[in-house]
């Protein structure tokens, strides 16, 4: 089994999944520092899978820090787009002016029109996570959390897709909950549990 150490490099330059993941980290004592704090480079994310994008997340920043390194490569896969957008969540906001999820939400939204998919339009967020060490082992863990897509956004919470994802038997979107209840059943939520039995809890 492999150390941990009381340091590890967040492999992201994503706020909301920083935030996120520093939460869940902190009852462990382990001290968290991004690589965006740390300046360091985002690689490409050439793979086609979540945990191929986060393998090279996560090698990334352990190589070019010296530390351990976790990555979170997550998204959100609808039914009716045959798993789109997925991988290419992220991709999918892309502006000439940075991210835009609204915009990438309603795109969603009328792609599903479009097709004209029946409601319940089924989705689920996926989430895995990947700690690389600096010799180059690592570790996977995957989660998820199964829902329906809503339409019109609600709720300021969270971020990305949080205001269309309303979670199986709840009432109100990830965008309307309190962070801490996401944070207790997410798809983050479901790969740190494995994190958690898998490796801090050993
Ligand atoms: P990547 O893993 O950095 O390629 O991007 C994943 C994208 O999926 C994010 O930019 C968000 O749009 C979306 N996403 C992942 N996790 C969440 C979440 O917990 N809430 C809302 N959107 C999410």
């Amino acid at each position: 089994m492999r150390d941990l150490g009381d340091k590890i490099i967040i492999a992201s330059h994503n706020v909301g999944k920083i935030r996120e993941i520093a939460a869940l980290m902190a009852p462990y004592g382990i001290t968290v520092q991004s690589a965006k704090e740390l300046g360091l480079e985002e690689p490409d994310e050439t793979e086609d899978s979540f945990a191929g994008n986060a393998r090279i997340k996560a090698h990334a920043s352990a190589k070019a820090s010296g530390l351990p390194a976790m990555s979170d490569d997550s998204g959100i896969t609808v039914d009716a787009l045959d798993g789109a957008p997925g991988v290419y969540t992220a991709d999918w906001a892309e502006t000439p002016n940075g991210r835009d999820f609204p915009m990438a939400m309603k795109k969603v939204w009328d792609l599903l029109d479009e097709r004209g998919a029946p409601e319940p339009r089924t989705a689920q967020f996926n989430c895995t996570l990947c700690v690389a060490w600096p010799d180059g082992r690592d570790m996977l863990f995957e989660g998820s959390v199964t829902g329906r897509l809503v339409w019109p956004m609600r709720g300021n919470e969270g971020f990305g897709f949080d205001p269309i994802f309303l979670p199986d038997g709840e009432t109100e979107t990830f965008g309307e909950m309190d962070p801490a209840r996401k944070h207790a059943m997410s798809h983050r939520a479901d790969a740190f549990a494995k994190l958690k039995a898998g490796l801090l809890d050993r």
